[in-house]
């Protein structure tokens, strides 16, 4: 796969842990709800619907005849009242993805999906403090406590609905880092960048993208103010660098609802807002789910 080098400009875009010049800015999005239109469905009986094809990185949002029996990487896809199922794409993903499909009378198929390769651009970083890139080994002890918390906040399959929500931005701005590009941190390659950033002033509200429980609001060293919010079905959000928390871990919140304040916590060299999302432990890109019609 072909590699981009973009240079860092420092200090003229806030992103995680640095400046990016990758930017593009889309418009706000429809705010109706809704629940599977893929651009290109595959029909394969009139209630079995799925994309043709996804992008690596894409959350899927498939129908099925309710009360059908659904299966996907290794698991049992909760299935809503009206049929729809989600699961995630990883970045990493090569070749078609399958689903099972077995309806309430027996019968079953299989669902092929193919994935379309992206292009991951490398982003170099720098500015970042050093003790964030390599924490001493105190420090590296605390941040594999508090992400084994976070990943087992993720691992729940809750029946909300959310996830079928049109999701809208949880902050108005430029995106200042994009989801998947791999990063390197004061010369030290790090993890692919993990979801999108954007730009926004120190205290800006960030807002629900859609409706959801949080599951996991705290303070952490390599993330600062972090609130994640369970949308059903195994997809979550985080939201990273907060300056202010407004939910506590419980709090059932609408879209729109303000959760928290823009900040510069945890891994930042300027106020923005990280903004992730998962399917249980597969990271997808927030920018495809913004998009999707
Ligand atoms: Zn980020």
């Amino acid at each position: 796969m072909r590699a981009v080098i973009l240079a860092a400009a420092a200090g003229v875009l806030a992103a995680c842990a640095g400046s990016v010049t990758t930017a593009a800015s889309a418009g706000p999005a429809p705010q109706e709800a809704q629940v599977a239109t893929p651009a290109t469905p595959v029909v394969d009986d009139a209630r079995v619907v799925f994309p043709a094809s996804v992008q690596q990185g894409a959350l899927v949002i498939g129908k099925v005849p309710a009360a059908s029996r659904v299966r996907h990487a290794g698991r049992d896809l909760r299935v809503t009242g009206y049929g729809s199922v989600a699961f995630g794409v990883a970045r990493d993903q090569s070749g078609p993805v399958h689903v099972e499909v077995t309806s309430r009378d027996g019968r079953a198929r299989t669902i092929e999906i193919e994935v379309t390769p992206r292009d991951w651009p490398i982003e170099r970083v720098n500015g970042v403090p050093g003790k964030t890139v390599k924490p001493p080994p105190a420090i590296a002890a605390r941040i594999a406590r508090e992400q084994a918390a976070v990943s087992a906040a993720r691992t729940r399959d809750d029946a909300r609905t959310g996830f079928a929500q049109h999701f809208v931005r949880p902050v108005e701005g430029r995106i200042s880092g994009r989801f998947g590009n791999q990063r390197i941190y004061n010369g030290t390659p790090g993890a692919a960048h993990s979801g999108m950033d954007i730009a926004a002033p120190n205290g800006t509200p960030v807002k629900a993208p859609a409706s959801g429980v949080v599951t996991f609001a705290d303070d952490l060293y390599l993330t600062g103010g972090t609130i994640l919010l369970d949308h059903g079905h195994g997809v979550s959000s985080n939201f990273l660098h907060l300056s202010r928390m407004d939910v506590r871990v419980g709090d059932v919140v609408e879209q729109g609802q303000v959760i928290g304040a823009v900040g510069a916590t945890g891994r930042a060299t300027g106020p923005h807002l990280h903004w992730g999302m998962n399917w249980f432990d597969v990271r997808v890109d927030p920018l495809l789910v913004l998009e999707r019609q």
